[in-house]
């Protein structure tokens, strides 16, 4: 039995009323086959990428506000946000007003990753690197492919960290994905179609 006051979905528990919105029950997942990613572009206060790895029965989470870049030059702001259910994969629609994140979500990207953190050239599990503050994930999506490292910068109750694309052969210095494929992978809607179905 999970602590619902304590459990590892309490933050997004209490910021949300389910009555309300149609985001994903708090859930705890299941572990098996391979961990996916999701990068969900979310139209709230401010426009912004959420990417989340499934990682031990959740989505780890940062908010990007300038999206993923696969520019190794470019280093992206990455704040770290509460872990969400694993069914929150999917989650694509409008979060109601007056709710937690009010404002449309699509799915940008979502695919499958592999943990490819090192220290001293030695493999490290993700749940380490990531309290080491440094970790790597290898990325299989339909847009975003490749390696991409996160390091924390600021710890905290709103950690900073940087999401910078690795230097391997899917790094493009032109690509820019968020501009030139802004359509979701799952309805083939854009982040506006979503907002204006709400608005109706
Ligand atoms: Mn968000």
């Amino acid at each position: 039995m999970v602590d619902e006051e304590r459990g590892p979905l309490s933050e997004y528990r209490r910021k949300r009323d389910f009555r309300r919105t149609s985001e994903p029950r708090p859930r705890f997942g299941r572990r098996g086959g391979r961990d996916r990613f999701v990068v969900q572009q979310h139209d709230a206060t401010s426009m912004h990428y959420d990417f989340r790895l499934e990682y031990d029965g959740v989505l780890k989470s940062w908010a990007v506000p300038k999206g993923p870049s696969t520019d190794p030059r470019q280093r992206r702001l990455a704040q770290r946000t509460e872990d969400h259910p694993v069914d929150y994969l999917g989650f694509e629609g409008a979060i109601p007003s007056g709710q937690y994140g009010a404002g449309p979500v699509i799915v940008w990207d979502t695919g499958t990753y592999r943990n490819i953190s090192e220290r001293h050239g030695d493999a490290v599990p993700l749940g380490e690197a990531l309290e080491h503050g440094h970790a790597s994930v290898w990325l299989e999506g339909d847009k975003l492919r490749g390696g991409w490292s996160l390091i924390r910068m600021r710890g905290g109750d709103r950690e900073s960290w940087l999401l910078v694309k690795r230097d391997d052969e899917h790094a493009d210095r032109r690509r820019n994905p968020e501009r030139t494929q802004p359509e979701s992978v799952v309805s083939g809607r854009t982040i506006a179609e979503v907002g204006d179905d709400d608005e109706s």
